[in-house]
């Protein structure tokens, strides 16, 4: 992309910033709850926050960052990360991690990841329809919570999305979802089964479901929203089940849950509530579901990912990693987590897929989080993630968006350089709709999030 378009990008940005809030301020005119004037507020909070530059927000989450500046940081990193493996389209599905590092070293004239300049970069398809999701979320919310209206609500924010597309380079399968999708959002339930429908387009947008679904006790209605929001453009289970992993692992880490535990846990607690909510009477896809689940594609894995790392044990255990694990040995291993017969019997295009974008992600934060010593800067242990989640062959800005997500949700942005997030595109969206679900989450309260979300019949 060049520089004359970025400006443009990032001027509309503003635009549609503005054109955002006067869209709930119509929804505040026409009786929304009390709800909506605490979104209102705090992204207004935060559009003074950036007037006044980001210093004093860095300053403070390197002391030590609290749950709202987690949810900022959540929204912003995703779109980091995204950015970044995007590079205006250069880097995303780059055939060669060496090209890559090559450009990385030319960019930066050798001094490395930290010295990259993000200003100006635009996000891809990911970071739109992420934020969909989570102004979708921010809108739809009030107490006691109804699945249709959420879902209503994600899905006319995601309908606009389409509009947003140019250079972004949407997957063919979330455009043809998207297509299907009424602009009032109503008919979310519309998108047939599809047994094609199995990419990482529902992972990629749903990691902010965690920021409001953010307690243990909140699991179920996690794995319903994130179901259906995933079922926008992705019906098929290999589909749908990494957005619910993006979803409960962004909950994890709100939760400050070990990351070596998380994906026993997926397989111990979530996957189970999964399968029980879509199978359970009422449900559309019934036979279908029960089919490609007892075949377990995702399940099986995650397993054998789990038995590679050593985390198959009862207990929570160290990991285990190759004592090298530099960038040819993660390209190898990253194409042996992409291998599925018959879907990708050759491991091409790593992170493509609903599950091996989130086991990509998921790795990389492993090892960050468990193989860095305590003496390793913040800023080290950020450059490690994009080295691992961002900077490889393959699908890499969704790779990069997701895993970025989690750790902004786990750490804040500590130790991220403002270069990396200062004037990235959609920063102010990001942070206003990261701040307005952790204040979402605090009006309606985390009882009202746990009660058992209404099932609505086939329509
Ligand atoms: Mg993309």
């Amino acid at each position: 992309m060049d520089a004359a378009l970025a400006e443009d990008k990032l001027a509309t940005d503003g635009e549609q910033h503005l054109a955002t809030m006067d869209e709930v301020d119509a929804q505040n005119a026409v009786g929304n709850d009390s709800l909506q004037d605490t979104v209102l507020q705090s992204m207004d909070e935060v559009d003074a926050q950036n007037a006044v530059g980001n210093d004093s927000l860095q300053d403070t989450v390197l002391q030590s960052a609290t749950a709202a500046e987690r949810c900022q940081a959540s929204m912003v990193l995703g779109g980091v990360g995204d950015a970044m493996g995007y590079r205006g389209g250069n880097w995303e599905f780059c055939a060669s991690t060496s090209k890559i590092l090559r450009d990385l070293d030319e960019l930066t004239s050798g001094r490395g990841i930290a010295a990259l300049d993000c200003s100006n970069w635009m996000v891809s398809d990911d970071t739109v329809e992420h934020l969909a999701t989570a102004e979708g979320l921010a809108r739809g919310l009030a107490a006691p919570v109804s699945i249709d209206a959420i879902m209503c609500s994600v899905a006319r924010e995601t309908k606009k999305t389409a509009n947003d597309f140019t250079a972004r380079a949407p997957g063919k399968t979330e455009q043809r979802g998207i297509k299907l999708i009424d602009v009032d959002g109503r008919n979310w339930r519309s998108k047939p089964f599809d047994s094609g429908a199995v990419g990482c387009g529902a992972a990629m947008r749903t990691a902010c479901i965690g920021l409001i679904f953010r307690d243990e006790e909140h699991l179920e209605n996690l794995v319903a929203i994130a179901i259906e929001t995933s079922r926008l453009t992705k019906t098929h289970p290999t589909g749908y089940l990494g957005g619910v992993c993006a979803a409960a692992f962004t909950a994890f880490a709100m939760q400050r849950i070990p990351v070596q535990m998380w994906g026993r846990l997926f397989l111990e607690r979530v996957l189970p509530a999964c399968a029980a909510y879509v199978l359970q009477e009422g449900q559309r896809h019934i036979r279908e579901n029960q089919e490609a689940l007892s075949q377990g594609a995702f399940e099986s894995k995650w397993r054998w990912y789990l038995r590679e790392r050593g985390l198959h044990e009862d207990g929570p255990a160290a990991p285990s990693f190759p004592s090298e694990y530099g960038a040819a040995k993660r390209d190898v291993f990253y194409s042996q987590i992409s291998q599925l017969s018959p879907l990708n019997p050759s491991g091409k295009n790593p992170g493509s897929k609903g599950y091996d974008s989130v086991l990509i992600a998921y790795d990389a934060l492993l090892w960050v989080e468990t193989q860095l010593g305590p003496g390793c800067t913040d800023t080290e242990r950020w450059a490690e993630l994009c080295h691992r989640a961002v900077l490889h062959r393959g699908d890499n800005d969704s790779t990069g968006s997701i895993a970025a997500s989690w750790y902004g949700a786990l750490h804040g942005l500590q130790g991220v350089p403002l270069r990396h997030h200062r004037g990235v595109e959609y920063r102010g969206r990001c942070d206003a709709v990261g701040l307005a679900l952790d204040r979402a989450f605090r009006h309606i309260g985390s009882r009202h999030l746990a009660a058992p979300l209404q099932l609505l019949a086939d329509r």
